[in-house]
């Protein structure tokens, strides 16, 4: 099928990991990579949406602190994950470092930023501690991100 994550056979894999989901060459030679964050163990778990939300306008926010080649961060609409898109090529490792420094500043965080009517479109749907709660269970699954199957 035309898009990757069709491709995936969603029963082999064991959340929480990060993987390398798509890799694209534009036509002017600049690469944009693509990484699947998998917060929930797929068809057997998965965020809330108020959380999946607020760790989006979290992740957007806080990571570009880390690196201008955050292209994207968005929730996948099955809530258990997200895409990460990435300027140029990454060292798998230095995503991880990324992904842990980001989850780092949510957990410090004493806000969800953008959640009001101005910024966001549904300003009222958020909560920093779903958000929080999520990335320190990530979190403490460092040492499993890489593993992407069972
Ligand atoms: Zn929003």
């Amino acid at each position: 099928m035309n898009v990757e994550s069709f491709n995936l056979d969603h029963r082999t894999v064991k959340a929480p990991y990060v993987r390398l989901a798509d890799r694209k060459v534009l036509p002017h030679g600049d690469v944009l990579v693509k990484y699947d964050i998998r917060f929930a163990q797929p068809n057997k778990a998965h965020l809330e949406m108020d959380t999946v939300h607020s760790i989006e306008h979290l992740f957007a926010e806080k990571s570009r602190n880390h690196s201008d080649k955050v292209v994207d961060f968005s929730p996948m609409g099955c809530q258990t994950g997200f895409y990460l898109i990435l300027a140029d090529e990454w060292a798998y490792d230095d995503v991880l470092d990324l992904v842990e420094a980001t989850l780092g500043d949510i957990l410090e965080a004493t806000e969800v930023p953008a959640a009001n009517e101005v910024q966001c479109g549904w300003g009222a749907h958020h909560t920093l501690t779903g958000a929080q709660d999520a990335a320190r269970e990530f979190l403490a699954h460092r040492d499993e991100w890489a593993q992407v199957t069972a």
